[in-house]
């Protein structure tokens, strides 16, 4: 019979995926759902990227492209974070160039610490590179933000690498320049730990961005800077994201992406770099959008009796507490199973991201798609009392 290999132990199809798969079943079979699961923006992508995707492919870029990523792209790119080209890959997505750094330095044993809530693929990602996840619950007293002595205290002599997402999904915090600071004063003292700094919503931030090299540049030969195209500029489906690290780094992750899926669509890549030299008064624009958007969401979930949130600082999630309406062995999953299957609105529970007792609503949608979803969970919500 089928045997699954032991690294995919635990592993399953990822609950955000569930949960939309769920909600399009449901749909077809003819049930009103408004779905605020999905952390992918609504816009279309831009004309002028569209347009340099149908010049590449018709100008002939349709053959084999470098392992490591077209060279105009990755000169672009270099020129973005002032590094040199062996600095710098590009992958089918950021999701693959998390995936190609810790296959390419994971052996069993070695440990990824992580502050919880993460995005879901952090931990499954460890454990398929067959690393082990150490997470590091950081709460929403915390800001939802690693400390410098709780990353301190989880450090150990097998830490290989620690996992920072700022702004993040699904909390939508923000690390300062000072807070990244003082998380750096502790690193400098641990040389074994590099860093995953993924920062695929920096131009999605409502507050001041601080890029982690920019502010620990000592520390700059052991960090990975993780970021794409798909959320800022809406191209999730193209699949294009890089990686900004040391060269030695870099060079591993080449090799793993070799022996993998080879250089990234050579079309998308045209287009990733259209978006990346192209006009970038378009990312302010749609950033000034999603604030709009989570002002509205965040003034509608204050104003629901057992719900309370910190509002996000970037990205386009927030990550309200719904533990005042558990308890009694209902845990968060049951909260928004309940939520899809009675009031017709799909969002995720926070056990996916490592953080029971939230849920986490993408505001990446249309206002009356979220006017319409939040209307439903006040309106449950206030069955329930
Ligand atoms: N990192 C974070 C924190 C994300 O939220 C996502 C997408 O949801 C990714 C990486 C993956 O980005 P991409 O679509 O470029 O693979």
């Amino acid at each position: 019979g089928f045997r699954r290999a032991g690294r995919l132990t635990g592993l399953d199809l990822s609950e955000i995926v569930r949960i939309s798969e769920r909600a399009a079943l449901l749909r077809a079979e003819g049930r009103d759902v408004v779905t605020l699961s999905t952390g992918e923006p609504d816009f279309p992508t831009p004309d002028f990227v569209i347009d340099a995707a149908l010049a590449a492919a018709r100008g002939g870029q349709t053959r084999y492209p470098p392992t490591a990523g077209n060279a105009d792209l990755r000169a672009a790119i270099a020129e973005d974070h002032g590094r040199q080209l062996a600095e710098v890959m590009v992958s089918t997505g950021a999701k693959q160039v998390l995936a190609n750094a810790l296959l390419a330095t994971l052996d069993p044993g070695d440990e990824v610490i992580m502050p919880t809530p993460f995005w879901t693929s952090y931990a499954d990602m460890v454990r398929i590179a067959g690393g082990t996840d150490v997470q590091v619950a950081c709460p929403m007293e915390d800001g939802f933000k690693l400390s410098p002595a709780a990353l301190e205290a989880a450090i150990t002599p097998r830490t290989r690498w620690l996992m920072l997402n700022s702004p993040s999904n699904p909390s939508g915090a923000v690390y300062s320049a000072s807070e990244i600071a003082a998380l750096a004063e502790v690193l400098d003292r641990h040389p074994q730990v590099w860093i995953i700094s993924d920062e695929i919503y920096a131009h999605l931030s409502y507050v001041r961005f601080a890029s982690f090299t920019a502010v620990a540049p000592q520390l700059a030969h052991r960090t990975l800077i993780v970021n794409g195209v798909s959320k800022a500029w809406a191209m999730t489906g193209w699949r294009i994201g890089w990686g900004v690290g040391p060269a030695p780094l870099i060079k591993a992750m080449t090799a793993v992406q070799g022996q993998s899926t080879s250089g990234a669509c050579t079309v998308a890549q045209a287009a990733a770099l259209a978006a990346l030299t192209g006009d970038r008064a378009l990312l302010d624009d749609r950033r000034a959008a999603f604030r709009a958007r989570r002002d509205r969401v965040v003034a509608a979930l204050d104003a629901m009796p057992g719900l309370s949130c910190l509002e996000p600082d970037g990205a386009f999630y927030v990550f309200p507490s719904c533990a005042a309406l558990l308890g009694d062995g209902r845990s968060d999953g049951d909260f928004c199973a309940a939520l899809l299957e009675q009031a017709g609105v799909a969002v995720v529970p926070g056990r996916a991201f490592g953080l029971p007792g939230h849920f986490r609503l993408s505001f990446a949608y249309s206002e009356a798609e979220l006017d319409e979803g939040l209307a439903r969970i006040g309106a449950a919500i206030e069955t329930e009392q």
